[in-house]
């Protein structure tokens, strides 16, 4: 890591912090030569696999473009960003935690809707309606029968109490 302000590369780490979730190290360096101190933000984005798609191409993983999909499918829906965010995070956790350097972007996009079943139902429907794009039409709408009847009992158990 070279010195912004004098260009040596000796710097030392004088302190070393996990932010946003343990996503980012924040460390604070000081240059040996000058000892001006400066901070950097690192990530374990470049760690994440690239993704293999249905035609055998391969890309890297874009977040903002995998954020933009998520959102499209919560528009209008009562979910804080916050808690997108979470289920970003926890996805790319896992992504991360395959160990490997390329993955099928099948397993994202079932990632994507684990994480949407949990926060929304209607985002999870159009996000799978799009993703599958029907093509599994029968085991799509078993998908909704189990959450209409899932969804019947959480209303039976409210009632209860
Ligand atoms: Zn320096």
């Amino acid at each position: 890591m070279y010195c912004p302000f004098c260009g040596a590369n000796d710097t030392k780490v004088i302190d070393s912090r996990l932010v946003a979730n343990g996503d980012q190290v924040r460390r604070r360096r000081e240059c040996l030569l000058c000892e001006d101190r400066f901070t950097t933000f690192e990530t374990a984005d470049l760690i994440l696999p690239r993704l293999i798609k249905q035609d055998g191409s391969r890309q890297p993983f874009d977040e903002e473009k995998f954020r933009a999909g998520m959102l499209r499918a919560l528009e209008k829906r009562p979910v804080s960003l916050e808690r997108l965010e979470e289920a970003v995070a926890r996805i790319k956790r896992k992504l991360r935690a395959t160990g490997e350097r390329e993955v099928q972007s099948l397993v994202v996009g079932e990632l994507v809707m684990n994480e949407l079943k949990k926060l929304d139902e209607v985002a999870y429907i159009r996000f799978a309606s799009v993703y599958r794009r029907f093509q599994d039409l029968n085991e799509f709408r078993k998908e909704i029968d189990l959450m209409a009847s899932s969804s019947a009992n959480a209303d039976d158990d409210a009632a209860d109490q």
